[in-house]
């Protein structure tokens, strides 16, 4: 059994009187430093010069800073920057600004895990990883509970580097929800074989072979829309609340009958083996390497297979249906 830390088990003593800086003010940076600010850490927003996000941070009620100032002045350095740009800020602007006995600290931990990052060994390394997208982690916390997190210690020179990251987690609301332990490259490659293989990459490829089979069989594209990827939510919705076995209680027995017997015709040995070709691809860096090299290339593959998904059948005919359906967008109104 994993150990699972919560509130009672985190100080935030261990973050009190320190400075942190948190750099970036995307979907994880601006619910860090939100977070942070409302539970009484000192914390200053790191930014590049003209970015789109000082305004928005300041409004907030945030102070920014330039990166490399930011990183001089604080104790505590958490880098919510994009993954594939982390390696080039590090060197400009972090390392030269690190002092000893510093925290630097990772939502995930891709660059040190495939060594785009090699922190001196006078500083602290830990990771503090929401289970979330960064709006949820925020607006879970105004609503006074918490997304849990993964943490992990790489380098422990202070011997306080675990009761950092504790008190980190509490102060983004992680504690409220569950904290576990892990490592970096636990995280990271779990990480990235759930995104490619099942969350992201599985499970829409998996809607769009089914919406293409029925359209290809003559079915309405509104009709395949509806049944292989407006429905995976409710079904979601009903493992999240309860497990297979809630989502199994809740439909048809027809349904369910067909789920045992064409569930598994579905993920056949040819794709298990792929799964494991995945995981070794991540586990030897392969993925890594193709991810980065895009990106030095103008995110050239990223661009490309962005632009083909925003104008296929599915996009178009999911685009026109939710339009009828304003409610899906914004379902608090
Ligand atoms: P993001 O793309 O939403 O935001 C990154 C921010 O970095 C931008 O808003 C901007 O403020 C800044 N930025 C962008 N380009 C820059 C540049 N060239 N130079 C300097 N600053 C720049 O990123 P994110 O999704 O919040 O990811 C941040 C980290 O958190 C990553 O390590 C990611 O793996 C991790 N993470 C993200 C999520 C998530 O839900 N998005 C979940 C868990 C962990
Ligand atoms: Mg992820």
């Amino acid at each position: 059994m994993a150990n699972i830390y919560y509130d009672d088990d985190a100080n935030l003593q261990a973050l009190q009187g320190k400075t942190l800086a948190v750099l970036g003010y995307g979907s994880q940076g601006h619910a860090h430093a939100l977070n942070a600010h409302e539970s009484g850490i000192n914390v200053i927003v790191g930014l590049r010069d003209g970015s789109a996000s000082k305004a928005a941070a300041e409004q907030a009620g945030l102070t920014v800073k330039p990166t490399a100032e930011a990183v001089k002045e604080a104790d505590v350095i958490m880098v919510l920057l994009p993954d594939e740009i982390q390696g080039d800020v590090y060197s400009r602007d972090i390392a030269p600004n690190l002092s000893e006995g510093n925290t630097l600290a990772f939502a995930h931990g891709f660059n040190i895990v495939f060594q785009q990052i090699e922190p001196p060994k006078n500083v602290d390394v830990i990771m503090v990883a929401p289970k979330g997208p960064g709006h949820l982690v925020r607006r879970v916390f105004t609503e006074g509970a918490g997304v849990p997190c993964l943490f992990a210690v790489e380098q422990d020179a202070s011997g306080q580097a675990e009761a950092t990251a504790l008190a980190y987690a509490k102060a983004i609301g992680g504690t409220r929800g569950g904290v576990l332990k892990t490592t970096f490259r636990e995280e990271t490659e779990t990480d990235l074989f759930g995104e490619q293989a099942v969350l992201c990459g599985g499970v829409t490829s998996l809607m769009q072979a089914g919406f293409d089979t029925l359209v290809a069989n003559g079915y309405q594209p509104e009709i395949a829309y509806f049944e292989c990827v407006h429905e995976m939510k409710l079904i979601v919705d009903l493992i999240y609340e309860g497990g297979f076995e809630n989502m199994r209680h809740s439909i048809s027995n027809t349904a369910e009958y067909g789920d045992y017997v064409t569930g598994p015709r579905m993920v056949t040995d040819e794709t298990k083996y792929e799964m494991q070709q995945v995981l070794e691809d991540i586990q030897s860096g392969r993925f890594a390497k193709n991810f980065l090299l895009d990106h030095r290339v103008g995110q050239t593959q990223l661009k490309t297979e962005r632009a083909n998904s925003d104008r296929s059948l599915v996009a178009e005919v999911g685009s026109r249906l939710r339009k009828m359906m304003p409610f899906i967008s914004n379902p608090s109104s």
